[in-house]
């Protein structure tokens, strides 16, 4: 199964590879209200899936809103071709992605060399155009690492390979971890091929996947059926454009519609792991209360994610108190707390009460913070929830 771009990088994100902020856009309308929303420059992008759509006219770069619609009711429609792809693809969606300043591009993929039977990852500095040319003219170009799959990839043998590739020194730092995830993803989902063309440096000094090509083996889908279902549903409705604007995962939020046979939906919920957000709702379900949507703030629940993940979840009226429920794990309590009074103190945070379960190490301590920062701290999921339910309704 070939993933669209977008699709890719959602994957992408969920193995800590970096991705421009972005939007997944099917109107020339939608376009305009997120760039007016939004200003700034952006890079309109043709999901399909064939390759080679910057050289066929299907990459455009907007500087306001009103260019945005423009180009975008330029691509929406337009039939795409190029020398790999004579047949194309229509366009019948955008990803719209915040423009970077690209001071450098590379290659990066991992695929199953079938003769060796073992994943080959490969590495250009020449990124940004097609690989094959790259082989073909300067085959030294491309640095190739074959990984024992029994052993696995150490952060070692990625930074050999940015040496033996040439790679530009601003990439040096941030690329273990990329070509880190990169293997994960490709073990884990059974990719047949991941790549980033082009992993750019920008002139600021960060490494992003600009691009994301992922062809994952159907034999080994069942291990993931929320992606068997990419096949099916492209995101078109409103959380997943929400979700994917503030950098989350496209499924990763979901508010719910008002059913009269259940309790008002006035609990708002954030959790780390998708496992535990519907456990959340659960929870507030069995305190006698209804959770107005689903959040997973994915792992690390960083400060800034947990800000945004705030706003978008308080931005429905229907939502009188929020329930955080963050696993704390390895992650240290006291500082997963000091992180939320920080991310949460230029907000109205007392626009709606806020209850936060925080387990872990340093808890305690970490629930001293919050208290003492005007939050509800609780210890057990349960607890959480009953509470986050009492406020909800007005009491205390
Ligand atoms: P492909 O042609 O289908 O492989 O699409 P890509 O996503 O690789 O985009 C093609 C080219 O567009 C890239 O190699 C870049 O040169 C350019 N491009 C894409 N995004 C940006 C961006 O954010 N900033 C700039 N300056 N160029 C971009
Ligand atoms: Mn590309």
């Amino acid at each position: 199964m070939k993933l669209i771009e977008f699709q890719g990088k959602d994957l992408f994100r969920r193995v800590g590879i970096p991705t421009p902020r972005g939007v997944y856009a099917t109107t020339a309308a939608d376009v305009k209200k997120f760039i007016e929303q939004n200003p700034g420059s952006w890079v309109l992008k043709s999901q399909v899936l064939m390759g080679g759509r910057g050289k066929a006219g299907g990459i455009k770069f907007a500087d306001d809103a009103a260019q945005g619609e423009t180009l975008a009711k330029e691509l929406i429609g337009k039939h795409l071709r190029n020398e790999q792809n004579p047949e194309g693809e229509t366009v019948r969606s955008l990803l719209v992605e915040e423009k970077v300043a690209i001071e450098s591009e590379a290659y990066v993929s991992i695929a199953i060399d079938r003769d060796a039977r073992k994943p080959i990852i490969m590495v250009s500095a020449q990124g940004g155009m097609d690989v094959e040319e790259v082989a073909e003219h300067d085959p030294d170009a491309i640095a190739k690492y074959w990984v024992d799959p029994a052993i696995g990839f150490s952060p070692f043998e990625a930074r050999r390979l940015a040496f033996a590739a040439k790679l530009p020194a601003g990439y040096l730092r941030a690329f273990p971890k990329i070509v880190g995830g990169l293997y994960e993803l490709f073990m884990d989902y059974g990719a047949n091929l991941v790549e980033i063309n082009p992993l750019v440096l920008t002139k600021d000094g960060s490494v992003i996947a600009s691009d994301a090509k992922v062809d994952l083996d159907d034999n080994a889908l069942y291990k993931h059926p929320d992606i068997q279902e990419w096949n099916k549903a492209t995101p078109t409705d409103e959380d997943q454009v929400a979700a994917l604007a503030i950098g989350l995962g496209m499924f990763n939020y979901k508010k719910f519609a008002d059913d009269p046979a259940e309790p008002s939906k006035t609990v708002g919920t954030i959790a780390n792991g998708a496992g535990l957000g519907m456990g959340t709702m659960d929870a507030v379900k069995n305190a006698g209360g209804g959770a107005a949507n689903f959040l997973d703030i994915g792992g690390g629940a960083q400060a800034d994610l947990v800000k945004k993940s705030y706003n978008l979840v308080t931005s429905d009226p229907r939502v009188k108190a929020m329930f955080i429920n963050i696993f704390g794990g390895i992650t240290r309590g006291d500082q997963v707390a000091m992180g939320i009074v920080e991310a949460l103190k230029g907000n109205d945070v007392r626009k709606v009460p806020m209850v936060i379960r925080l387990t872990g190490t340093n808890a305690e301590e970490g629930r001293k913070i919050l208290g003492d920062a005007g939050f509800f701290p609780v210890e057990t999921m349960d607890e959480g929830a009953a509470k986050a339910v009492a406020l909800a309704n007005g009491g205390k």
